[in-house]
């Protein structure tokens, strides 16, 4: 077997490009630091000055509310110079390219870049050009590491044994897992904390995933794609649902949003065939009455704004860890 090294950016812990390739202990360590951040939050000062005179930027080409702004709190609470790039009435608009736009951010003393991207991959061109440190904030269908890193750390609070493993969980993922990087992700943090992850959606929306799911045996944990929302919420300890991501569906992919929600959506009733006391999960933004019905997205097992407040310590952690890699 020819095994390739991974590009030397990738290897650098100075970035957080993916999560794929953080193995139990540095996962383990982020969960824990992100923990002393929430104690740091919650203090009377509220925050620290671990960051001063760091400048981060957040350079988002795609919308974001959550976690945009997460990332501006956690920057902001470690003491960090934060400005918001604004794409729309920056100099891209004439053309100005993703490495001139690093480049120029670098000479404007960014040290860090909290990078959105609709293609997969920029994050890693970045890294090339950029002699600070790039964090990944979702780039195209491909990955959602903080996403992934935070919805980690709210299941392993809840569901985890007291290293935070969550061995012999049963998570199900359900909806639009083509479009979606919060599930590739996710399959790499749940199933490396050793989770069994059960997915399902319909097969427009699933194409490629029963391969991908086989790719994942002989990690700790395993996934499965099955054929039915009901199959996946049996017995399952969670259960995420994913937006159907209007904006990057192509024709033919989702007969109507009516049809959906009557064979995949999240309703009450559903619910029954989840173990006793499990959990629901959304990353947002919600299409409520589509993949999720009100009264579930704010029924009591739901966990949606503690993923939002979760978004603040674990980004803290990530921003900490990744200067504190390039100080090194
Ligand atoms: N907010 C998440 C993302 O940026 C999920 C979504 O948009 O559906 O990927």
């Amino acid at each position: 077997m020819v095994t390739q090294a991974a590009p030397a950016e990738e290897r650098s812990r100075r970035h957080l490009l993916d999560v794929a390739g953080l193995d139990w202990r540095s996962l383990q360590k982020l969960l824990a630091s992100a923990g002393e951040m929430q104690q740091l939050l919650d203090s009377p000062a509220g925050g620290s000055d671990a960051l001063r005179g760091v400048g981060v930027t957040t350079l988002f080409y795609e919308p974001s509310t959550r976690t945009r702004l997460s990332f501006e709190a956690a920057a902001t609470a470690l003491g960090a110079r934060v400005t918001t790039f604004d794409v729309a009435t920056s100099s891209v608009g004439k053309g100005e390219s993703l490495i001139d736009t690093v480049r120029t951010l670098e000479a404007l003393r960014s040290q860090v870049i909290v990078l959105r991207h609709e293609r997969a991959g920029a994050p890693w061109l970045a890294a090339r050009h950029f002699g600070g440190s790039i964090v990944n904030a979702g780039d195209g269908w491909h990955a959602h590491p903080t996403q992934a890193l935070l919805d980690l750390s709210v299941l392993s609070r809840h569901l985890g044994d007291s290293g935070g493993s969550l061995a012999g969980r049963r998570i199900a993922i359900v909806g639009d897992l083509l479009h979606s990087r919060v599930v590739r992700s996710n399959l790499h943090t749940l199933t490396t904390a050793g989770a069994t992850v059960v997915l399902a959606g319909p097969a427009s929306l699933t194409t490629g995933f029963a391969e991908h799911a086989a790719s994942f045996r002989g990690t700790p944990g395993s996934v499965q794609l099955v054929g039915s929302i009901d199959e996946a919420l049996h017995n399952a300890d969670a259960v995420m649902a994913l937006r159907i991501q209007r904006e990057r569906l192509t024709p033919g992919e989702l007969d109507s949003l009516e049809a959906y929600r009557a064979a995949w959506g999240l309703t009450e009733a559903r619910l029954a065939a989840l173990a006793p006391r499990a959990l629901v999960l959304h990353p947002g933004p919600m299409n409520e009455g589509v993949e999720i019905d009100p009264d579930v997205a704010d029924g009591p097992r739901s966990l949606v704004l503690e993923q939002v407040r979760a978004g603040i310590p674990m980004r803290m952690a990530v921003l900490q860890q990744v200067v504190s890699e390039a100080r090194a």
